[in-house]
């Protein structure tokens, strides 16, 4: 089996189904990410979750759902100091969603704190993919995120492949010249990146894919997946650009998720052993499967649909 390690946070998600009604689930980009990996790959890949959460019940059914999913739990830590993180996603009446986070002080920023209180990177090894956002990145602080740098340069040196995927949250960042100075470290560090184009045009103003592709070969990313939304999406993979178009929907009914499952289904199918291009079809077919459905996570029933297609 492959074991891939996925840094980052989950959160309890409040869904409102109607007035004060809110249905309770657990979400974070790259907990979606691993979620929709796992499934598509669930006898090839082990898919480790390193994070922190606290010693209430919450955080108890958080892992619980996380071994609901068959993701490995063994590097979530626990901190008596914090709890999970939370957000609402609130409908207006004119249908429109927001979101408010609480976030500020949640167990997940402890994460890196607490694991090098006991551990080193041999705790992390044997591993294949180490992957990580730019919301990981956010959450820490600047000295948590230091020696997250230097992890990551111990794990690429012992062969473990770097996977990155910037997610831009303005909110998240001090401003725009420190979050760019982060990216740019993250993706020099990068086998594998996963960008959205609306990302790169608010971050470093780019107009295009090319423009993108273009920047992190610069940094010296050999295999690049730049995401468009509906117009689908331009990669590099061994020294060759190809274009994979997105699956059209009869109706979009929630882009939530939607890059996050992308890079599930992308990386379950490089790991799988398909090319950089099946492995866009597969993930394309995903995403728009995803935004055709409510919430992050569709339940397992509606994924044995998809995957019985
Ligand atoms: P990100 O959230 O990372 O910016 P995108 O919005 O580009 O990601 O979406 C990721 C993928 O989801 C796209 O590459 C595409 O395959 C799929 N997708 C997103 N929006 C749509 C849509 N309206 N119709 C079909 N597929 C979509």
């Amino acid at each position: 089996m492959k074991q891939i390690i996925i840094f980052g946070e989950c959160m309890v998600e409040l869904f409102q189904l109607v007035d004060n009604v809110y249905h309770q689930a657990f979400a974070g980009d790259v907990y979606n990410t691993a979620v929709y990996c796992k499934r598509s790959a669930p006898a090839q890949l082990n898919l480790k979750f390193l994070s922190a959460v606290g010693t209430d019940l919450v955080s108890d059914k958080l892992i619980a759902q996380l071994e609901q999913e068959k993701l490995d739990s063994t590097l979530v830590l626990r901190t008596k100091t914090a709890r999970p993180g939370l957000y609402m996603i609130n409908t207006d009446c004119f249908g429109e969603r927001s979101f408010v986070y609480w976030r500020d002080s949640s167990a997940a920023k402890q994460s890196l704190a607490l694991f090098r209180q006991h551990s080193t990177v041999a705790h992390l090894l044997p591993a294949d993919v180490f992957y990580f956002s730019g919301i990981s990145l956010a959450i820490l602080s600047l000295e948590d995120r230091t020696y997250l740098f230097s992890l990551i340069k111990e794990l690429k040196a012992q062969g473990v492949q770097i996977v990155f995927d910037p997610n831009y949250r303005p909110a998240l960042w001090p401003d725009a010249e420190i979050c760019r100075a982060n990216f740019d470290q993250a993706y020099a560090l990068s086998d594998l990146a996963l960008p959205g184009l609306d990302d790169h045009k608010v971050l470093y103003g780019s107009s295009s894919a090319a423009d993108v592709l273009a920047q992190l070969q610069q940094l010296g990313v050999k295999e690049i997946i730049v995401k468009n939304g509906s117009s689908g999406v331009l990669g590099v993979s061994d020294g060759k650009s190809f274009q994979c178009p997105a699956v059209p929907v009869k109706k979009v009914i929630d882009t939530t998720a939607a890059g996050d499952s992308f890079n599930g289904g992308y990386l379950a199918g490089r790991l799988n052993g398909l090319s950089a291009l099946a492995s866009c079809q597969y993930a394309a077919a995903l995403a728009s499967f995803v935004v055709e459905h409510t919430g992050a996570i569709v339940t397992k029933e509606q994924f044995r649909s998809f995957s019985g297609r």
